[in-house]
């Protein structure tokens, strides 16, 4: 689900795509009334900023469900220093829920007319997981030098029946996808586990550098 707040009347400025603290004004969540969310929104879409969150059923989740319109909620940061450079090539490689700063980003570029190429590897359990869905291949119909490519992990346990790719984000299809990109920067975002192998591997198995690397974990599930 995505929620939207209006920055209006505050200071808060953000870069594409960095993250924010949340906290909620009345919660009784044994973990605490604030979590860390990536911003889904662009900061080319002025006067609010939206997070993205898989709902776990967990009290803060709901608490965030059951905000009113209108309410206030306290965001600390920006933080995080995944930072977007729309002047290079890009792979965004995103696991799941981490596909939420590559909303903002591919907003960012489609926004500002960047003209670089970029690819969006994005994996879920099932069809039915993608977030952005319409959304992202709306982007790349308008915009030719974007390209989004899915895979499904789990397709057995699908309602939907799913005709793309089946199997998890691994190297030869990185390969494949960047093939063409000069010297791309590559970003990845999800679970720890999904996202350090992914980042390991591309070092270890690609030879990116770290400075062509950019990556966020998503802690805390
Ligand atoms: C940089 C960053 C960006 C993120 N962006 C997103 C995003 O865009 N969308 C999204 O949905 N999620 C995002 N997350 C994850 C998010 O912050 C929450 O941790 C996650 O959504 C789980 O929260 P929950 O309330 O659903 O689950 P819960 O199970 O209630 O867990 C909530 C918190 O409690 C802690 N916790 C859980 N179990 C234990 C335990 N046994 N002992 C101690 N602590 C425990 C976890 O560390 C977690 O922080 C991000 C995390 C990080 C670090």
């Amino acid at each position: 689900m995505t929620f939207r707040f209006s920055t209006e009347g505050t200071e808060f400025q953000f870069l594409s795509n960095q993250a924010i603290r949340l906290v909620l004004p009345r919660v009784d969540d044994p973990y605490g009334p604030a979590r860390s969310f990536s911003l889904s929104s662009s900061p080319s879409e002025r006067g609010l900023i939206a997070v993205t969150a898989k709902m776990t059923g967990s009290p803060y989740k709901e608490g965030l469900k059951y905000l009113r319109p209108g309410e206030r909620v306290l965001v600390m940061g920006p933080l995080g220093d995944l930072l977007f450079n729309p002047d290079r090539p890009a792979v965004f490689i995103a696991g799941g829920i981490g596909v939420t700063p590559f909303r903002g980003m591919l907003r960012f570029a489609a926004d500002t007319g960047a003209t670089q190429p970029i690819r969006l590897l994005y994996s879920a359990r099932v069809p039915e997981e993608f977030a952005f869905r319409e959304e992202l291949d709306a982007l790349v119909k308008a915009h030719p030098q974007f390209r989004v490519h899915y895979t499904v992990t789990r397709p057995q346990e699908s309602q939907e029946r799913w005709r793309g790719r089946t199997g998890r984000i691994d190297i030869p299809w990185i390969r494949k996808v960047s093939g063409e990109l000069r010297r791309p920067k590559f970003y990845v975002v999800g679970l720890p586990e999904m996202a350090s192998e992914t980042v390991q591997r591309l070092k270890s198995e690609m030879g990116i550098p770290e400075e062509d690397l950019e990556y966020e974990y998503f802690g805390g599930y």
